[in-house]
């Protein structure tokens, strides 16, 4: 069974083509793949926050990743966004594709589950400072059960943060860590990320620079050529990699079939 599950992540970005995607997982799926899905929506949640009058903030890690920071007032955004128009869109799209597809955040089940970060530390002009009502953290635990029991009553699951945190707080998590994690917890062989860039580009943004294949040992020096939200897609690779995953591959999410591309090794391709 575990060779023939996928697990996709869309990204959130501007210029994600959620129809092609949906329409080639109703391929994927009719084919007889079980399909996980993981998807973000950070470009919704830019532009839904800047109507509700809370512009995003951007925390930058003293390592130099980036992260929304989410107070209890931005998670009642996410959670809209996310848990909310993103995620009932993408299952209807589905639906609309004949796909029994359900829609679930990282709380319901406790299906992504982390502890929060009592304290996020950011570099903010040259200052370090400590920010302490983010609600965000990592996953490190995943309800395979309920997502097993989803997938053999034949539903395909399409999975958004939060996550719940220990305590059983929604929190804030990163979308393509966690769908590394999930990937690894269900022993999917192949983890597709399809974002709005065709893969890794050595030197962004120039897609003719696309870098087609890395090994995962050259990983940590690949992280050097991602900028910005990239290098937490190439930790979440890497994360997948070392927890068993056999491939990931980075694809673009504005072309047609962007899974099929991806197993066929469009993109840009991360084995061991
Ligand atoms: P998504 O929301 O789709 O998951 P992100 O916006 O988080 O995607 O990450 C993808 C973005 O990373 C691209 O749109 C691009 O702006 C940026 N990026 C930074 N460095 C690179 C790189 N070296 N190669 C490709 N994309 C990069």
């Amino acid at each position: 069974m575990a060779s023939t599950m996928i697990v996709v992540k869309v990204g959130g970005s501007a210029g994600i083509q959620y129809d092609l995607v949906c329409e080639d997982i109703a391929t994927q799926v009719q084919a007889g793949r079980q399909v996980i899905l993981v998807h973000g929506g950070s470009h919704e949640m830019d532009v839904i926050s800047e109507k509700l009058g809370k512009p995003p903030r951007v925390l930058t890690s003293p390592q130099g990743y980036t992260s929304r920071y989410t107070d209890s007032e931005t998670l009642d955004i996410f959670a809209m966004v996310y848990a909310g128009k993103m995620n009932t869109r993408i299952v209807e799209r589905l639906q609309m594709r004949g796909v029994n597809a359900i829609g679930l955040s990282g709380i319901d089940g406790r299906l992504l589950e982390g502890p929060r970060k009592a304290t996020v530390r950011a570099v903010e002009n040259g200052h370090q400072i400590i920010v302490r009502d983010d609600y965000t953290g990592k996953v490190e635990k995943v309800n395979t059960a309920l997502l097993r029991m989803l997938l053999e009553a034949g539903y395909t699951p399409v999975i958004t943060p939060p996550a719940c945190s220990t305590e059983g707080e929604a929190i804030n998590v990163d979308g393509d860590r966690a769908a590394a994690m999930i990937a690894s917890a269900m022993g999917a062989r192949q983890l597709v990320i399809l974002s709005n860039v065709p893969g890794l580009l050595r030197h962004f943004p120039d897609e003719s620079t696309l870098i087609p294949h890395i090994r995962y040992a050259e990983l940590e020096q690949s992280l050097t050529f991602a900028e910005g939200r990239m290098k937490k897609k190439v930790l979440g690779a890497s994360e997948a990699i070392a927890g068993g995953v056999a491939q990931v591959v980075f694809t673009d999410a504005r072309i047609a079939q962007p899974i099929q591309a991806a197993l066929d090794g469009k993109g840009t391709v991360i084995e061991k």
